[in-house]
């Protein structure tokens, strides 16, 4: 159909404001190489050193969600992480008393130093997750506290006075924990990761791995990523963000080998050959949490800590927000969105 110049400006300049989205960024230009070592230093690296200064005066935010049926180990798991209690583990725990009747969202903030840089790291907690009889559309409340984080932050971006730093609340990353049942996925599981994966970076987890033979684990982990591939689930780092080769190549290794890792945690230490170890005391021995032939956890550790960390801010600010922003500005005419306040649901240790 023909339309008038005055509405395709209109839509040109609404496509410039509302990007498509779930787009791969943009890739810049490839720039034309100059040897400058030809007259003498100039100085760019030295913006390696300039980053770091900065980062090491403002420190970084990162958010880290727990979701997964009580008692799979998920508050352990966090605080072997972070090598801290930075998670509260129910004490005495007793189904009756301690499971919430519905899904509950707790985000609890700390700082963590190490090498004077300061880490600022919320952990959200949603205890009650898949412990009711019906767990239909349990995922719900945890996509919309997602989402309220997206909103949130949103809402600062478009103020007029904006903050020179929007405190950033969005989870950047969301462990899932599977049961180590050694059969298939439950349809919980299903619906969670197909709900979620859309809107944060989920990496599945198999909890309690040393309840599990290492034949067991083996085939447990194929069948999973087997089911997750039929089903269309995408889980985090997702293929169609690599952005060159060398991602490529990394990532497949982790989609195609370690994902699920199969994990397990402990805040409890032993003396082992003279070195103190965090590990789990067993009849037939310690079973020693960053020992990579007793299980994956330190896998999965230098995966979210020591490589991927930039990289899970980064996907959920370019895409699963971007994702977001779009279409709450399209909906809206390309306007900002005008909202009433969204419920505070913060604790706060910091
Ligand atoms: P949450 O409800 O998922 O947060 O689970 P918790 O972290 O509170 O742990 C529940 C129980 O499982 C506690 O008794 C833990 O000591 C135990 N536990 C935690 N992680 C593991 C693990 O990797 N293996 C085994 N066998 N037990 C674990
Ligand atoms: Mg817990």
């Amino acid at each position: 159909m023909f339309k008038g110049s005055a509405d395709n400006k209109i839509e040109a300049a609404m496509s410039e404001l509302v990007p498509e989205p779930r787009q791969k960024p943009a890739v810049p230009m490839k720039p034309v190489g100059i040897n400058s070592n030809l007259l003498g230093y100039i100085g760019i690296d030295t913006i390696i050193e300039q980053m770091r200064k900065k980062t090491m005066k403002t420190g970084f935010d990162f958010n880290i969600m727990v979701v997964g049926q009580s008692g799979l180990g998920k508050s352990t798991l966090v605080n072997t992480l972070f090598k801290s209690q930075v998670s509260r583990k129910s004490s005495g725990w007793n189904r009756e008393e301690k499971i919430p009747k519905t899904v509950e969202i707790k985000a609890i903030g700390h700082v963590i130093e190490e090498g004077g840089v300061k880490m600022k790291l919320t952990v959200i907690d949603t205890p009650g997750f898949g412990d009711q009889i019906n767990n239909e559309n349990c995922w719900e409340p945890i996509e919309k506290y997602i989402n309220e984080q997206y909103e949130k932050f949103l809402k600062e971006e478009v103020n007029i006075a904006r903050k020179k730093r929007i405190p950033d609340t969005r989870v950047h990353c969301c462990l899932y924990f599977i049961s180590p049942t050694g059969h298939s996925l439950r349809p919980l599981d299903l619906e969670f990761m197909k709900h979620l994966s859309k809107v944060v970076n989920i990496i599945p987890v198999i909890a309690k791995a040393d309840t599990m033979t290492l034949e067991e684990k083996t085939e447990f982990k194929q069948r999973v990523r087997k089911e997750l591939e039929v089903n269309g689930i995408e889980f985090y780092p997702q293929k169609e963000f690599d952005e060159d080769l060398e991602d490529k190549t990394e990532n497949d290794k982790i989609r195609q080998e370690s994902m699920p890792f199969a994990v397990v945690g402990s805040d409890k230490e032993y003396q082992v050959n003279g070195k103190r170890i965090l590990g789990r005391k067993t009849p037939w021995g310690v079973i020693e949490v960053e020992n990579l032939n007793h299980c994956e956890f330190a896998l999965l550790r230098d995966f979210v800590i020591r490589t991927h960390l930039q990289d899970l801010k980064e996907v959920t600010h370019n895409i699963h927000y971007e994702t977001y922003r779009a279409k709450r500005l399209n909906d809206n005419g390309g306007l900002p969105p005008v909202t009433a306040e969204t419920e505070e649901n913060h604790e706060s240790n910091l």
